[in-house]
């Protein structure tokens, strides 16, 4: 894949210049950032405008599943903006229709209704919302280790670093921890020891807040940006029968693991749970129109049924958004991009981080499933001491900052977060640009050595 603009660095700083003056960034010192201007973007690459490409392996905020400007998705926005640009979500329209269909065809159980929204913070909101009228309780457990977005409620719920300068006292939120044995809450040895120890914390936690004022559970299925931590065989079955026990709504938040990142269509799938409700965005529709929703359970949606939702987005289901995510589940289905995740999973990605663990000195864990990777950096392999400190910053961070300079030098874009680095590639990557991205992560690798 070669640029197709000559590289222009005028043009660049034009940009660049215009950005820094007038765009506001997310989680950023806005005086302290330096993006870089991208000039365009195709399947797995993405270059600027001074002619450097770079291999995504952060699929953006992990949702380009398949990969960049898809003509096929491409071509159905621009087809659905000629046709209808946009209709108010009251009335029923085909292609809104055509995608609540095919995404409830799809997702678990009997999760059959789809509220949509503009993405996943709005879902989690949302969902919360539908559990606590559905039970008439208020309180809502969520793990430490998690994310779940950036608006009100999501950030209370997320349970990373990023919630500290805007909680609220997170009113009804109540935390726990969940299963992670490498970095075992429970000072677990064994998976089995994890998942049991896990579960009979829950329903501790469960028993002290009074299970009569407890709503819902929120979970990521795999947990994602706290670092891919597939959950030990039994845990979330266990966590769907205390939720049955005590009549807690269960709600994963498959926003960064569904459709296709785990290698099946929604990470559930693994482990043969089906919540009350799941919450979706991203990979949808590959995120080139916003969209999230809120898969519903047929008794949760029979709540609302001769009873208002009282709830609602101006956007929601917006056609344009629809008609990518028609095109991109038909994408999907044609060209067997669930399939091939999981193949890269097994054959590819797998085999080859833990090939990297055994040379690398800095690489302690790997683990992650499908296309859907984290490799957790230490200082030590024995004592498991972190490459950087947890929240580290500035100077502190140096090591990490090291590592993602190396990579970016080798034409590997990585996702870092904290002291891991993630191996998110699209769903759709090839064979050949996963082993280019892999052999650019083995060099950058070598720079963290140097921190061990
Ligand atoms: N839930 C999960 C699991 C996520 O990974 C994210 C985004 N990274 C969100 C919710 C929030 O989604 P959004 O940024 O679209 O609001």
């Amino acid at each position: 894949m070669t640029p197709h603009v000559e590289p222009d660095p005028q043009a660049g700083a034009a940009v660049k210049a215009a950005d820094r003056a007038h765009v506001f960034h997310s989680w950023s010192a806005q005086g302290l950032i330096d993006p870089l201007a991208v000039a365009g973007a195709e399947g797995s690459y993405f270059w600027d405008y001074d002619g450097n490409r770079y291999l995504d392996f952060t699929s953006g905020l992990v949702y380009t599943n398949i990969g960049y400007q898809h003509p096929k998705v491409v071509a159905a926005i621009q087809e659905q903006a000629g046709k209808l640009a946009t209709f108010a979500p009251a009335f029923a329209v085909d292609v809104r229709s055509e995608a609540a269909r095919l995404i409830a065809e799809r997702t678990p159980g009997d999760l059959d209704k789809i509220f949509f929204t503009n993405g996943g913070a709005e879902a989690v909101e949302n969902a919360v919302r539908m559990a606590r009228l559905h039970t008439g309780r208020h309180k809502v457990l969520s793990a430490f280790r998690s994310y779940h977005g950036a608006t009100s409620t999501a950030i209370n719920l997320t349970g990373d670093p990023r919630r500290w300068a805007s909680d609220t006292g997170s009113a009804g939120v109540v935390r726990f921890w969940a299963p992670f044995l490498y970095r075992s809450p429970f000072y677990a040895t064994t998976e089995a020891e994890e998942s049991a120890r896990a579960l009979q914390h829950l329903e501790d936690t469960i028993a002290f807040e009074g299970p009569a004022t407890i709503a819902a559970m929120i979970l990521e299925t795999v947990p994602g940006t706290a670092g891919i931590m597939t959950p030990p065989p039994g845990y979330l079955a266990g966590v769907r029968a205390i939720c049955d026990k005590y009549g807690i709504v269960m709600v994963l938040d498959e926003v960064m693991a569904g459709f296709g990142r785990t290698g099946k269509w929604f990470a559930a799938e693994h482990f043969d749970v089906v919540p009350d409700l799941m919450t979706f965005a991203k990979g949808v529709n590959s995120g080139y129109v916003p969209l999230g929703g809120v898969a519903i359970s047929a008794e949760i949606a029979a709540t609302f049924d001769k009873r208002p939702y009282p709830g609602g987005l101006t956007y929601s289901g917006h056609p344009l958004a629809c008609a990518a995510a028609v095109a991109t589940i038909q994408v999907m289905e044609d060209e067997k991009v669930v399939e091939h995740a999981a193949h890269l999973g097994e054959n590819v990605i797998g085999p080859a981080l833990r090939e990297l663990a055994e040379r690398h000195p800095s690489v302690g864990e790997v683990r992650g499933l499908g296309v859907f990777w984290a490799l957790d950096l230490v200082k030590n392999k024995e004592t498991r001491e972190p490459l950087v400190p947890y929240n580290a910053a500035g100077e502190a961070n140096a090591p990490m900052a090291a590592f993602g300079a190396a990579a970016k030098k080798n034409g590997l874009w990585p996702f870092i977060n904290m002291n891991r680095t993630h191996v998110v590639p699209a769903c759709n990557a090839s064979e050949a640009e996963v082993k280019e991205g892999l052999a650019a992560l083995d060099a950058a690798l070598s720079v963290a050595d140097e921190h061990t």
